[in-house]
């Protein structure tokens, strides 16, 4: 499992080697950096990595924006993000900024290595096309590629992150039924299912970028008011 890379940002000195030491105990290749503008300068350079842990609160550039930044410039390595405490606001806001998962502080090792190896299974899990055969969806003139993370439509290629896939995997499930924003929540993003948050309408919003002729008369991922949303095939 050497080959499985991970990249730590933290600036707290103790607590990214203690981090190092059980991540390594695991069978993983870690590097540590102490602040966002060292794990942009990382993040740039090959070989990709496999997952990032983010700490939120950095010198320099915080975790949110070094967030924003990878995600702006195309890179969708899984995140798992360190918040400071369990507020729900910064849960939100590092959702909202691109993270895949988050973890307060302090947390138990072994609640942090089952996060670690579960964002590893997910993304394995999407690059395996779960259900879908071939990995490949048809939704209209749009082709959705899960092994690949991308959305092929009109010679335009938009990549997925692994929530947005995950959101479109979920919605797919359902044809023709209505899914909540609580499910949504609680499937896609493990969160309680009345968390305070735009971060699903954000991301409808961008699926339908992808995925309709209209963005604002969708005819695919239709909004049912007061409910939710359902995915209407051909
Ligand atoms: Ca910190």
């Amino acid at each position: 499992m050497a080959d499985v890379r991970l990249l730590v940002v933290e600036d707290e000195e103790h607590l990214a080697t203690g981090i190092r030491f059980n991540l390594e105990l695991e069978g993983y290749a870690v590097e540590v950096v102490g602040d966002g503008k060292a794990a942009m300068r990382r993040l740039a350079e090959p070989p990709a990595f496999d997952l990032v842990i983010l700490d939120v609160m950095l010198p320099g550039l915080d975790g949110f924006a070094v967030c924003r930044k990878l995600r702006a410039a195309g890179n969708f390595v899984p995140i798992l993000m360190l918040t400071a405490k369990s507020l729900p606001e910064d849960v939100v806001s590092g959702l909202e900024a691109g993270a895949d998962d988050y973890l307060a502080k302090p947390f138990e090792l072994e609640v942090f290595l089952a996060r670690v190896r579960g964002l590893l299974r997910r993304r394995d899990w999407a690059r395996n096309g779960g259900v879908a055969r071939e990995g490949v969806l048809q939704i209209g003139p749009a082709e959705i590629d899960f092994e690949a993370f991308e959305v092929r439509r009109d010679g335009a290629v938009h990549r997925l992150t692994l929530l947005e896939a995950a959101l479109l995997r979920l919605l797919w499930q359902n044809p023709g039924r209505v899914v909540t924003k609580g499910e949504i929540l609680e499937k896609v993003w493990n969160l309680a299912p009345d968390t305070e948050t735009r971060a699903v309408d954000n991301f409808i919003v961008r699926l339908r970028r992808y995925l309709e002729d209209d963005p604002k008369e969708p005819k695919r991922i239709v909004t049912v008011r007061g409910a939710g949303w359902k995915l209407v095939p051909d």
